[in-house]
């Protein structure tokens, strides 16, 4: 289309694939023939496209190698996993990797994945062991559970629990609780994987026991109560307690399975949080098997925790699928090291990274924003407006969405937006990538979750190099 707008000639001054890989060598022994062929390609095309914008030296074999050079590496560099510094006053980010693990769960993880461990092998008897016993155990003790098992996630419990307990069957849920969790992923969809028919039942804001009691017949697998995780119902509005709808699942002999979101082992209150139902408090309702997430609330690895009625336990860990969503060997380990901590909840607020967060003190963050502030301020040229300010955090995932944790941060104006994008774009680029957030022609540092001020200070200078 656009090349009527180049010189025939310029076009000809580029030279062919294969005369570039010829310069190459070094390139291929570092990356693979296909790998460097694929990009020369893409830097012979982008140089088509613009030709005329380029002088002699980049439209030269040399230029184009050291173009692909570049290019391979920074595209390397852009799409690898890389520590980042979370400063978006969300605590469990699901874009950044949710809950980060306590010293002994680390320890474990790169013990169990450096050599052989006894996963399955039962030491004393010399034969085939069970992986699940010990974190079976620490979940029966934290949540009062007979039995429990773990999964890969969340999804995959609910996944697992319902096909194992209501294939083929009939499932009512509240329409008030079609919770869509993000990226377009919906529990709904979900339970009709499993193998069953969703019926909703009530209305958005308000429903009674007696839209269950309707809904219920010989076809009904079971019942379920999801957490609205990140959205909450308020006004006229009304849900069945789990009470009531456990009794109902009695009197119909079948299971009531409650989808708790963030796992929440512990009162909160007794560390200034927002109280939140815990696991033990839905089992005493009376759900027979409750799920959660591991790596939410919970503070550990990504996996989904199912815990309950022991008969039911049993029928979901003998489900052929459960082969499918078992966890690995690391995660057993970080999961194991985690709920241990739970164990002594005196000292959980400074042993677990997830509750140390939560529970800083805004004080303490104020005075880092006071120590911080001036710092960037004279990193950043003076087209920029650097204050320290007060803000609120969100625990996130879903946790307590409406509730918000008073913190301090520091709050970044200019004269416009472009500015406010490039500073933005230009912590994304440091070695450490920092990532705020901009609403409101603000750019906005919660600094809640810095937990290496040094390392965020040390890259100031090269924040000052990108900005210049
Ligand atoms: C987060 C969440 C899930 C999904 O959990 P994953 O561990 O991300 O799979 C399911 N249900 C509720 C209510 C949630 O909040």
């Amino acid at each position: 289309m656009r090349d009527f707008l180049i010189e025939p000639d310029e076009r000809r001054r580029l030279p062919s694939v294969d005369r570039v890989l010829g310069s190459a060598s070094d390139l291929i022994k570092q990356w693979g023939r296909s790998k460097v062929s694929s990009q020369i390609k893409t830097a012979l095309a982008e140089l088509r496209k613009n030709a005329a914008a380029k002088d002699s030296e980049q439209l030269s074999v040399d230029g184009i190698v050291e173009a692909v050079r570049v290019a391979l590496s920074l595209n390397e560099q852009a799409s690898a996993l890389r520590p980042i510094i979370n400063l978006t006053g969300i605590v469990l980010h699901t874009n950044l990797g949710r809950a980060i693990l306590p010293q002994n769960a680390l320890t474990a993880v790169l013990q169990v994945a450096g050599g052989p461990v006894n996963l399955e092998y039962d030491l004393s008897s010399g034969k085939r062991g069970n992986r699940e016993k010990l974190v079976e155990e620490l979940i029966c003790e934290l949540t009062g559970a007979e039995a429990a098992t773990a999964v890969n996630n969340n999804a995959a419990a609910i996944l697992l629990t319902l096909n194992t307990l209501a294939n083929n069957k009939e499932v009512p849920l509240s329409r008030g609780e079609m919770v869509e969790i993000g990226d377009s992923f919906r529990i709904a969809d979900i339970i009709e994987r499993s193998g069953c028919t969703l019926v909703e039942v009530g209305a958005t804001n308000r429903t009674h026991l007696t839209d269950f009691e309707l809904a219920i017949n010989k076809r009904t697998g079971l019942i379920i109560k999801i957490y609205p995780s990140n959205y909450r119902i308020e006004g006229f509005s009304q849900n069945v307690p789990e009470a009531k709808l456990s009794a109902l699942a009695k009197r119909y002999d079948i299971p009531f399975v409650v989808d708790m979101g963030s796992g929440n082992l512990l009162d909160l209150g007794r560390y200034g949080l927002p109280r939140e139902p815990t696991a033990m408090m839905s089992l005493q309702s009376g759900a027979d098997i409750i799920t959660f997430s591991g790596d939410k609330l919970l503070g550990g690895p990504q996996c989904g925790i199912i815990a309950g009625r022991a008969d039911l336990i049993n029928q979901i860990r003998k489900n052929p699928i459960k082969r499918a969503l078992r966890i690995d060997k690391m995660t057993l380990a970080a999961l194991t090291e985690v709920l241990k901590l739970y164990r002594h909840p005196d000292k959980l607020s400074s042993d677990l990274p997830t509750l140390k967060y939560l529970t800083r003190d805004q004080d303490d963050i104020k005075f880092q924003a006071g120590r911080i502030s001036p710092k960037l301020s004279a990193a950043l040229p003076a087209t920029y407006n650097v204050k320290a300010v007060g803000c609120a955090s969100q625990i996130g995932s879903g946790a307590m969405p409406i509730k918000s944790l008073p913190s301090f941060g520091i709050q970044v104006t200019a004269d416009n937006d472009k500015l406010l994008r490039r500073l933005a774009e230009a912590m994304r680029e440091l070695p450490y990538p920092v990532i705020g957030r901009i609403s409101g022609g603000i750019f906005q540092l919660d600094l809640r979750c810095l937990d290496c001020e040094s390392l965020f200070l040390d890259q100031l200078s090269d924040l000052k190099d990108l900005l210049n």
